[in-house]
């Protein structure tokens, strides 16, 4: 499934929804109508566990694209917001966490992945705006990221059972402001709001035949900026869940943005920045698209 949470106007209330060709299903009404009570909310969904996926999943298919009219309404006239509005709790993120191809070797990369974490309030949806404040920063930065969502409770986890514990995937830019580390801290740096935008979907971990198997880019102004594959991770997804889970409980709705490939800002010659006016757009394949304007505050 394609999950999205959305709303019909900007003053209506946020809805689960799967999306099902160039439609969005209200998965609480289908839910009602079909004797099978569903929430609301995405977090909600996710804590309702694997059964509760596959059931809804094979819900769906029963319809086909035949769904009753006031359950299923064109896509194009909705709203997308974060598929998660607000996180329960930090976004786990990780450093340094892809090898150049053309080196071949993992040469510098830590013995051990390296985190920092990103507050619920950096969260932005599929098409909301960067906060650039000049009095800030001036050195706003770019990263593409594949994003796992934790479905079940993991503490502990052998790495070979770790991608059982996965909800789904999905796609966060990792918007950092270059001269805001402290000591070489990152929480400010990476922490300010509006600098995760997030989705546009979570597509659930049956839809995702190899999580190290998709295409990231990111454009900036159109023009392409990043473009890799999520092979080139030096710590896989498994790896990641097993590592952070070994005396820290990961709970559904966790979301682990897991790195960046080369071609961000810092590192170019000359180095680029982000600036009122400019747009990001990123994609991970098999998930979608973000489009995200910057602007000034
Ligand atoms: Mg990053």
């Amino acid at each position: 499934m394609h999950l999205v949470t959305y709303r019909k106007d900007v003053d209506c209330a946020a809805r689960l929804g799967a999306v099902v060709g160039d439609l969005v299903v209200d998965l609480e009404r289908l839910g009602t109508r079909s004797g099978r009570p569903l929430p609301p909310s995405m977090q909600a969904f996710i804590e309702l566990g694997p059964e509760a996926v596959r059931g809804t999943s094979a819900m769906l298919a029963g319809y086909g694209h035949d769904f009753p009219p006031d359950v299923a309404r064109p896509l194009h006239n909705v709203e997308l917001l974060a598929p998660i509005t607000r996180p329960r709790k930090n976004i786990f993120a990780v450093g340094l966490n892809y090898v150049d191809p053309d080196a071949g070797a993992a040469k510098g990369m830590p013995d051990k992945p390296v985190y920092f974490t990103k507050p619920p309030t950096t969260v932005v949806g599929p098409e909301g705006a960067i906060r650039h404040d000049q009095a800030i920063t001036r050195q706003l930065d770019w990263e593409v990221e594949m994003a796992v969502i934790i479905g079940t409770r993991a503490r502990g986890v052998p790495a070979p059972e770790a991608l059982r514990y996965v909800f789904g995937y999905s796609l966060i830019v990792d918007i950092t402001a270059r001269d805001c580390m402290r000591s070489g801290q990152l929480l400010y740096a990476k922490g300010l709001d509006s600098y995760a935008p997030f989705g546009p979907a979570i597509v659930t971990a049956d839809e995702i035949a190899d999580p190290h198997d998709l295409e990231l880019s990111l454009a900036v102004n159109g023009a392409t900026k990043q473009s890799s594959s999520t092979r080139y991770m030096y710590f896989k997804v498994d790896t990641l869940i097993s590592d952070l889970s070994q005396g820290m409980t990961l709970e559904p709705g966790d979301i682990i943005a897991t790195g960046t490939p080369g071609g961000i800002g810092a590192r170019r010659s000359p180095q680029e920045w982000l600036w009122p006016g400019d747009v990001v757009d990123a994609h991970l394949e098999g998930v979608g698209s973000l489009h995200s304007p910057v602007i000034a505050v």
